[in-house]
């Protein structure tokens, strides 16, 4: 669904990216992590449920061949707090012994996820790991871990659509928008 699918949606504050504006983003992310990988093998590794359409705009936007695996954790219960604890739901398939590595997430906002994750991706023997997210909110960016690729730094909002949800809601909404704070404050 678009835009015109959650007009009069109360819920909803203001549309942050639109589509254009998300893929275009991708597209150029893909030209650098190209660059940047020519000659390497790659092994995507995306974070489940959120990061599947940037997995599917980002992997499609790069003119080689990768290998995509999926991780699903959890980090937050229903509603838009962090609750610190992070869990393995699904473990990758593939061995990351000598292989380089680049998790691919939807939104980093205090980094509590993926520090967890990348330390635990690093005991596994990977010849590199590094990180891409579509979204990064403030707080993320005093985060000791680099990350590589940032799509956009957003302010400090809860958001919404392109795999983002609120109570499995707006996932398939193909813009990025903001949640109202009535919703959750
Ligand atoms: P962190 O551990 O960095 O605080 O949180 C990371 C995870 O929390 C993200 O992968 C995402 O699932 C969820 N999250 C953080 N901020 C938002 C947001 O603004 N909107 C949505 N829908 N999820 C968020």
């Amino acid at each position: 669904m678009d835009q015109t699918h959650v007009e009069g949606d109360l819920d909803l504050d203001q549309t942050l990216y639109t589509e254009e504006q998300i893929v275009g983003r991708l597209q150029e992310m893909a030209a650098e992590i190209q660059q940047d990988y020519e000659g390497k093998d790659l092994l995507l590794v995306g974070v489940l449920k959120g990061a599947v359409m940037v997995m599917a705009d980002l992997a499609r936007s790069l003119d080689r061949h990768v290998e995509m695996d999926w991780m699903a954790v959890s980090s937050y219960g229903s509603g838009t707090k962090s609750s610190g604890v992070v869990r393995i739901l699904k473990d990758l398939d593939t061995d990351l012994n000598g292989r380089h590595v680049l998790i691919v997430e939807d939104i980093i906002d205090t980094g509590l996820t993926l520090s967890w994750l990348i330390t635990n991706l690093r005991s596994r023997g990977p010849a590199s790991v590094e990180i891409a997210t579509l979204l990064r909110k403030p707080e993320a960016q005093q985060m000791e871990v680099e990350v590589k690729y940032v799509g956009f730094d957003i302010p400090n909002a809860f958001v919404v659509g392109y795999g983002l949800d609120y109570n499995e809601h707006y996932r398939n909404l193909r813009c990025i928008g903001t949640l109202s704070p009535h919703v959750y404050s």
